[in-house]
């Protein structure tokens, strides 16, 4: 029995029966894979193309150790010819993210290449016959003598040999993923590490963000720091929000924030200048002012500056917008300078689990054995997907998890059916 019919669940109960088991795939929504279509703004960002394992699995931290086993039988390249056989060719885009290769035309309509991987998801599971429970919400597992005996759903309790939990984490809730699988693998006696929101807008002190809100920053430098200390640093796209910030460096620093919240106080310095140092920088200023001479400061920052962001570099600069260029002092353009380098900000928490993409913490993976994916607490349950206390960035890497787990799950529980 498969509890869960995400992308992990799916890929288990296919893989399952391929393997020649008899498969029930329980879930709890009207329809499977949920989270799956809203993945990579519905086109599907479904594995990387990283060629170095070790790089691949240092992505997920420290953590990423666990994978190794799971990679090895099932890794990025051999979902890519998995997909690709079963009727998904693929691209790859920049970072190595692989998408769904289907014309952009298509891409426009809802569908989009998340539908694709879930239908072939899908096919895979009626290939194997296997029966899909649909609106059968799990409320229990019932478990003796370190075995799960049945499970409760809402309508029926059901038994099986063997059960793979694939209920995923706590992101993005209204998908179905509202953490239930973390009270089941309590029940069979795990530990679970606590789980927080990752890939996650930011949350700031400073209310003036909103000031340029939703404005793309790219090549950009963000600087981490607890407590003074650097312990982070990211360079590419990142936007203020009303609240904070957000965009790809910022959602994938994210992860790490509310570990460095326990230690002390968390900053972020934006540099928006990056390629330039500081003298350098001074320079462009005074070009730019010589060049505008005749305007007002707000108006002479055109060329430095993109205008959507230049509300939010007078509200933190000390020269008013309506200032002369020609009365703008040595050493205010020194200032000017010193902030476009280190816009610095105060994080104060993470948005909720409404809208993170992923969830850091879960079934705690001492208690995992990560040759199959058996429960060392209690024999005949498997874990699978997110469920499980590992997550990545952005960039595949989740997604990826999901289907080397689904998929060594399948074939860690097929082995105990054949040994016994
Ligand atoms: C907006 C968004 C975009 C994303 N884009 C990407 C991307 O492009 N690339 C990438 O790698 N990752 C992406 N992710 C992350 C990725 O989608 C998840 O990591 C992945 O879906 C987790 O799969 P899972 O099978 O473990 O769990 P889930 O997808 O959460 O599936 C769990 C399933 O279990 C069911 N379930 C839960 N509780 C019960 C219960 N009590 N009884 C029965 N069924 C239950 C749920 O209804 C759900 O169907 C994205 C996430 C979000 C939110």
């Amino acid at each position: 029995m498969v509890i869960g019919g995400g992308p992990a669940g799916l890929m288990a109960a296919g893989r399952a029966a391929e393997l020649g088991e008899r498969v029930l795939l329980v879930e709890k929504n009207d329809s499977l894979g949920q989270k799956l279509l809203l993945a990579g703004k519905r086109r599907c960002n479904l594995t990387n193309a990283e060629p170095d394992m070790e790089v691949f699995l240092s992505r997920y931290g420290k953590n990423g150790r666990f994978l190794h086993g799971a990679f090895s039988r099932f890794g990025p390249g051999e979902t890519l010819a998995f997909f690709n056989r079963n009727g998904v060719p693929t691209r790859t885009e920049r970072g190595n993210r692989v998408f769904p290769d289907i014309p952009d035309k298509s891409c426009e309509t809802t569908p989009g290449g998340a539908q694709r991987v879930l239908d072939c998801l899908m096919l895979y599971c009626k290939k194997g016959k296997v029966r899909i429970l649909r609106r059968s919400a799990v409320t229990a597992l019932k478990v003796r003598n370190g075995r799960v005996e049945r499970i409760v759903t809402n309508v029926e309790e059901l038994s099986a040999d063997r059960y793979i939990l694939a209920t995923g984490g706590k992101s993005y809730p209204k998908t179905g993923s509202t953490g239930d699988g973390y009270r089941f693998a309590a029940q069979a006696g795990h530990t679970i590490v606590e789980p927080t929101p990752a890939i996650v807008p930011v949350k700031t002190r400073e209310t003036w963000v909103k000031l340029a809100r939703n404005f793309n920053l790219r090549n950009v430098r963000l600087t981490a720091a607890v407590d003074g200390r650097q312990v982070d640093q990211r360079f590419g796209e990142m936007e203020f929000t009303n609240f904070g910030v957000s965009g790809p460096i910022v959602m994938d620093l994210s992860s790490y924030v509310s570990d460095w919240m326990k230690q002390g106080t968390v900053t972020l310095t934006l540099d928006l200048k990056p390629a330039l140092d500081l003298p350098t920088l001074a320079t462009r200023i005074d070009r730019d002012l010589e060049k505008y001479r005749d305007r007002e400061f707000g108006r002479a920052l055109t060329d430095l500056v993109p205008s959507a962001l230049i509300p939010l570099v007078l509200e933190l600069s000390d020269v008013p917008g309506d200032k002369p260029v020609v009365y703008v002092s040595p050493e205010e353009r020194q200032d000017l300078a010193q902030l476009l380098k280190n816009i610095s900000l105060t994080v104060n928490g993470l948005w909720s689990f409404d809208h993170a993409v992923v969830t850091k913490g879960g079934v705690c993976l001492n208690e995992v054995d990560p040759a199959t994916l058996r429960s060392k607490l209690c024999e005949n349950l498997y874990f699978a997907g997110e469920i499980l206390d590992l997550n990545g960035p952005t960039g595949g890497f989740n997604l990826q998890m999901c289907w080397s787990t689904g998929y060594t799950a399948a074939q860690g529980a097929r082995l105990e059916s054949v040994v016994n």
